[in-house]
């Protein structure tokens, strides 16, 4: 897993694999058993949660969290992929568009309200009906933005913002504050 941005699709089903390896090795098991399986996700859970309690975006509760990890994993196309990678590791353009989808941020905001939004500039804070203390805050935005689109920003707790860049940061917040 990351720990300078939010975890993508594929580092979710990653850790995973991972997890699930472990326990079957400690089981000494071919197949997993179910709590294998709820071992792995409640992990994965505390992880994800870690990683996005460190950047302020307010995310799931702990119920929804894991029923969107699990479905995530379990999905009946991770399913085809695992049984056919042979096959599809050949198909150039099936792994390409795959590939660009599991590299999606996996986004469990609590705030789903600009989650379609294509820039930053439409995401308008009035347009938020999250409750308050669930909206992503205002000097989130940015990183939020960045995180579902180009990825490129780090958490902001590890971030060396030089004061170019942090006035450059201060007046793309005041273009977002309401008027
Ligand atoms: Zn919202």
């Amino acid at each position: 897993m990351p720990t300078r941005s939010l975890p993508t699709k594929e580092d979710v089903i990653r850790h995973y694999m991972y997890l699930t390896e472990e326990v079957k090795s400690i089981e000494d098991k071919t197949r997993l058993s179910v709590q294998g399986k709820n071992h792995a996700f409640d992990e994965i859970g505390k992880v994800v949660t870690d990683i996005w309690n460190r950047s302020g975006i307010p995310i799931l509760d702990q119920k929804n969290l894991r029923t969107r990890i699990q479905r995530l994993v379990q999905s009946k196309e991770i399913e085809y992929m695992n049984k056919n990678a042979k096959k599809l590791a050949l198909d150039e353009e099936y792994m390409r568009k795959t590939k660009a989808h599991y590299q999606q941020l996996f986004d469990v905001a609590y705030c789903q309200c600009f989650s379609s939004t294509t820039t930053l500039k439409k995401m308008k804070p009035g347009e938020c009906t999250c409750p308050e203390a669930m909206k992503i805050p205002l000097q989130d935005y940015r990183f939020y933005f960045d995180q579902r689109t180009l990825r490129n920003d780090a958490i902001s707790c590890y971030l060396d913002r030089t004061t170019s860049n942090e006035q450059k940061f201060q007046l793309e917040l005041m273009q977002l504050r309401p008027s």
